[in-house]
């Protein structure tokens, strides 16, 4: 027998340990297949021939809180992501502007923003404005809180605010060389803790490649969500884009090597759901990106290609798609409030 098959009998055993896993990440292409197979059976088991679709429109914007301004000025983000945002900084402007989306039928909002110095993002100040929009309409709040101290934590869980998106990152070489963060690894433990402690919505973002495009650490960072038991009921994967920018090179992230990382989350979380969340390259190699993640178990996708979606209606007759206006990690509750209006999927009618 084979070492790929063995892996399979033991995952499908249940007794696949990390060093297994290990294994699945010097596979040769021949032998992905195999685990493509068990990922999707396992898939198709516990979540159904479904795929989730997700498009934020204009009904679920993201704010940046902090305008363009970043402490950390990150190699892979250097402060554009923000720009592509909604420039908020000021309490009152965040109140009437959430409060005119609930008016004009939004889902909800990412409210985000640049980091400081430490790793978190300054939301503080602004969750007394929160708690009172949750209180005032049944807008859909998720945050990037980046690594975050007690007081933010239990004024998180104060307003009521709904998910906590949090980039997980075990590899230290990309805490120093790419976020410029001089922090140990086990500041992220601690905010998984207050996290806990108040009993907030955690929905770990994981970022395949940001050691310069290739695989690093990528695989401790599954085994840390494992190991403090966050137990996600959702996990969201994105990959980087290299930067133009740095003076440093980065590659593009190799589909295979994005389908392994997602098909050892869908063996290790066998019951959580897996999203392929926006931050993803574009051009030539998105629709390759989509579809080697959906073979490896994802269950949720933010605005795939309608090839992509053709591809996949052609290799299975029965798949059915559920579209929403909102961001991908929206808690399953809150699902019939996020669905989207035929004029915001009227690129994918005729799929
Ligand atoms: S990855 Fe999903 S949850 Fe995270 S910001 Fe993008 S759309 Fe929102």
């Amino acid at each position: 027998m084979n070492k790929t098959q063995l892996m399979v009998n033991k995952i499908k055993a249940g007794t696949a340990l990390w060093q297994d896993f290990k294994v699945i990440l010097n596979l040769d292409s021949k032998d992905l297949e195999v685990l493509f197979k068990l990922s999707q059976e396992i898939t198709e088991k516990n979540f159904g021939n479904i795929l989730k679709i997700y498009n934020p429109t204009n009904r679920f914007p993201a704010i940046s809180i902090t305008g363009n301004e970043c402490a950390l000025e990150c190699e892979h983000c250097n402060k554009k992501y923000l720009k592509g945002m909604k420039q908020i900084s000021k309490n009152k402007d965040l109140e009437q502007f959430l409060i005119e989306l609930s008016r004009k039928d939004g889902v909800g909002a990412l409210i985000s923003g640049g980091s400081e110095i430490d790793g978190s993002v300054p939301l503080l100040k602004f969750l007394d404005t929160i708690k009172k929009v949750k209180k005032e309409t049944n807008l859909i709040i998720n945050t990037h809180t980046g690594l975050l101290n007690e007081e933010t934590a239990m004024k998180l869980a104060d307003a009521g605010v709904d998910i906590i998106s949090f980039d997980i990152n075990m590899d230290e070489q990309v805490i120093r060389e790419i976020y410029h963060l001089d922090i140990e690894l086990s500041e992220y433990k601690r905010a998984i803790d207050l996290l806990k402690k108040y009993e907030l919505h955690i929905v770990p973002h994981i970022c395949i490649g940001l050691y310069y495009g290739k695989l690093n650490k990528e695989l401790e960072s599954i085994r840390f969500i494992k190991e403090t038991e966050i137990n996600p009921s959702l996990i969201v994967v994105i990959v980087l884009i290299p930067p133009k920018d740095s003076k440093v090179k980065f590659e593009t992230p190799k589909p295979e090597n994005i389908a392994k990382i997602i098909a050892i989350l869908r063996f290790a979380f066998p019951k959580t759901e897996i999203s392929l969340g926006c931050m993803r390259p574009r051009g030539k190699i998105k629709n390759e990106i989509e579809k080697f993640a959906i073979k490896a178990g994802i269950t949720r996708i933010e605005i795939p290609s309608k090839d992509t979606l053709k591809w996949l209606k052609n290799n299975n007759k029965k798949i059915q798609f559920k579209y929403f206006s909102a961001c991908c990690a929206i808690p399953k509750k809150f699902e019939k409030l996020a669905e989207s209006k035929k004029v915001d999927i009227k690129r994918y009618i005729n799929i």
